[in-house]
């Protein structure tokens, strides 16, 4: 029987197959991007009492009020975005519903969407489930930079959309203003939109500040932001993100997530309006404590002879292993979960085409100290033996 061509040109989501791997080998999963560790307990405590306290039953669609509430005071401050909470927001199945829900809501099939490569493997599916046609544009390694005309090539009458995940998966590159005014100028000159992916926005180890592109002069209305809870408060298995965008686009996003979704889940929507309270401390923390897991693990991965550039945010880093012999990725990546029991996700799912990423691999650091110092006892042992 035949199955619709709109899911044969994609597979399965190799970062989620890596964890399946490494679980059934008993591997150190440095490769999918979940911590190992809890959410802060007051979340988990209001948890419990929304449980417990009624909210069982469907939320209102675009997420319970008091929630988007929390989101738009944090989105004017933090973001600089202005943010009415009835207008303006979308509580979505986390940042990946966000996304899909705002491509399908922007994006007739045979529009052109500009996205930089490496990318973060879901805009692939995404782009084919909304019929978009991807035009990649590369970030240079080894910083990860923006070639001017390369990216202005990329924009044409076709273009509907460009994607922008800053803090950027899998990088680390913290887009700079400079960079986010040279696309909000394209997007302007060509009258397309912005969709940015900003789940890492409290995740920075450099002096550039987060800088939301929907804050720019005239892109508050062409933009799609979207963001959630899973990175900043270490619950990416409760699945709540947001769109914040225009109401005309709003409504949009609206009408696909209620029938994409119906709603996230009510009494974690509760739970989360309380992550918002938390104290301007808990973010320096959040700082302090991954900065420590970003420095062990790039001391390991250094001393194994992995190249790469040190990461500026979020929390991972794309490393060429050619000089550990990693003549092709996804090979290499059985070997380390197999024979080495430390696990990554092969770099050849970041690219298009996949041929580009054979010599690299995505590890991440969102782990307790003991996980992180176990993988490098694990990598160490092979590379001495
Ligand atoms: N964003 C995370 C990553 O890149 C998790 C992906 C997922 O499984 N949804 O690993």
């Amino acid at each position: 029987m035949k199955l619709a061509d709109r899911v044969r040109d994609f597979t399965e989501s190799v970062i989620r197959e890596t964890t399946r791997l490494a679980n059934a080998h008993g591997a150190v999963n440095l490769g999918q991007g979940m911590p190992d560790f809890d959410p802060p307990p007051e979340m988990l405590a209001a948890a419990e009492r929304a449980l417990a306290g009624g909210y069982n039953q469907y939320a209102v669609t675009w997420g319970i009020a008091p929630l988007r509430q929390a989101i738009a005071a944090k989105a004017r401050e933090f973001n600089g975005i202005d943010c009415d909470p009835d207008a303006h927001l979308t509580v979505c199945c986390g940042a990946t519903e966000s996304m899909i829900a705002a491509m399908l809501a922007i994006v007739d099939p045979g529009d052109e969407v500009v996205v930089f490569q490496p990318y973060y493997e879901n805009y692939g599916p995404d782009a084919q489930l909304s019929g978009a046609k991807p035009v990649w544009v590369d970030l240079h390694p080894p910083e990860w930079s923006i070639d001017p005309d390369e990216l202005r090539r990329a924009f044409s009458k076709k273009t509907r959309a460009i994607i922008v995940n800053t803090p950027n998966n899998p990088t680390g590159k913290v887009f700079t203003r400079a960079e986010l005014e040279l696309i909000a100028g394209l997007c302007r000159e060509f009258d397309c939109y912005a969709i940015t992916d900003e789940i890492y926005e409290h995740i920075i180890y450099c002096d550039t500040p987060h800088i939301s592109l929907a804050s720019l002069p005239g892109m508050a209305d062409r933009t799609i932001t979207i963001s959630g809870l899973s990175k900043t408060f270490s619950c990416t298995g409760w699945r709540l993100g947001y769109c914040l965008a225009s109401p005309a686009l709003t409504g949009a996003i609206r009408k696909v997530h209620d029938f994409l979704t119906v709603g996230a889940p009510h009494p974690l929507q509760v739970a989360a309006t309380v992550a918002y309270s938390l104290p301007r401390e808990y973010y320096d923390k959040l700082t302090v404590d991954y900065r420590r897991r970003r420095g062990i693990l790039l001391d390991y991965l250094r001393e194994a002879g992995f190249q790469f550039h040190d990461p500026d945010g979020a929390y991972y880093v794309m490393a060429d292993a050619a000089d550990l012999g990693c003549a092709h990725d996804v090979e290499f990546v059985k070997m380390l979960v197999s024979q080495v029991g430390i696990a990554g996700v092969p770099g050849s799912s970041f690219y298009a085409p996949p041929e580009r990423g054979r010599s690299k691999v995505r590890f991440m650091w969102a782990k307790k100290d003991d996980t992180l110092h176990e993988f490098g006892k694990r990598l160490r042992k092979w590379r001495t033996q």
